[in-house]
């Protein structure tokens, strides 16, 4: 029997995943044969030799099982009189794709990155551990799961996707990314940042304040929290959002009477 190889990818040019601010320290690749369908049909066969004899194709064993490379001299020798064998002998192609397990440096932490390149692939992927779908670019989030995306909470500066525990969402009246612990809602996701669970309503000095916008005897809710003010102002044209950040006043958000957060405003604005 003979293995013609067909189709290859040479550990010279892979292109690896990235792991967003983490440092690519140690790079290790074992070869992975795969049977090829009707390939293309050209022997790679030397190609492949340069690309992996004599550091990396285990093509003999000794008693101990220890695995032996083959010498380039003995191997282009083999090669010679390959192509002078019958062509009785039965012929199978074969692909040489790769198994690559890195080490990445992030923060403190070593983190292991391991995929699988097939044949003749150059690009490494990784499924995120949230969605299953293949990705060139991983971020590693505060429950160390690899994923393609993470939320970064406002208020802790950490990073969380779905499946982490108390996962950063944006605030359903405000839409800042706020995460379930620094919700006070640590067995799901936050539904309102704490200036937004603070909301209450303004006295006649901040009435003042928002007179512009404010429809005569419409209504004014604010909250407050370490990052930032709210205030839900009952215009003449609905309620508006204005947000107050670093004791600057961001330009009014109209709430979209259709959206799903009036209907949280309508609730809030009821119980105040
Ligand atoms: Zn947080
Ligand atoms: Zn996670
Ligand atoms: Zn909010």
């Amino acid at each position: 029997m003979l293995l013609e190889v067909a189709e290859l990818t040479d550990p010279e040019s892979i292109v690896g995943p990235v792991l967003v601010g983490g440092q690519l320290l140690q790079r290790r690749t074992s070869v992975v044969l795969r049977r090829m369908e009707a390939g293309p049909g050209g022997d790679l066969a030397r190609e492949a030799l340069a690309a992996f004899v004599p550091e990396q194709v285990p093509v003999l064993a000794d008693r101990d099982g220890q695995r032996l490379s083959l010498p380039s001299a003995l191997a282009a020798e083999l090669l010679a009189r390959v192509d002078r064998v019958e062509s009785q002998v039965s012929r199978y192609q074969v692909g040489l794709g790769l198994l690559v397990e890195e080490t990445w440096q992030l923060g403190g932490d070593s983190v292991p990155l391991v995929y699988e390149l097939a044949p003749g692939e150059q690009a490494g992927r990784l499924r995120c551990q949230e969605t299953g779908t293949p990705t060139a670019t991983v971020m590693r989030d505060r429950e160390g799961h690899l994923v393609a995306a993470a939320l970064t909470c406002r208020y802790c500066l950490t990073a969380s996707c779905g499946s982490c525990s108390a996962p950063a969402w944006p605030c359903g009246v405000c839409q800042i990314i706020v995460c379930g612990y620094c919700a006070q809602t640590p067995g799901d996701r936050a539904p309102r940042c704490p200036a937004c669970r603070d909301l209450h309503p303004a006295g006649w000095l901040e009435r003042r304040h928002y007179s512009r916008l404010l429809a005569p005897r419409g209504r004014l809710l604010l909250g407050r929290d370490t990052l930032h003010q709210v205030a839900l102002v009952e215009s003449m044209d609905g309620w508006q959002l204005l947000l107050t950040e670093n004791g600057q006043d961001l330009p009014p958000t109209p709430v979209d009477a259709d959206s799903a957060g009036i209907d949280l405003i309508e609730r809030i604005v009821a119980a105040s």
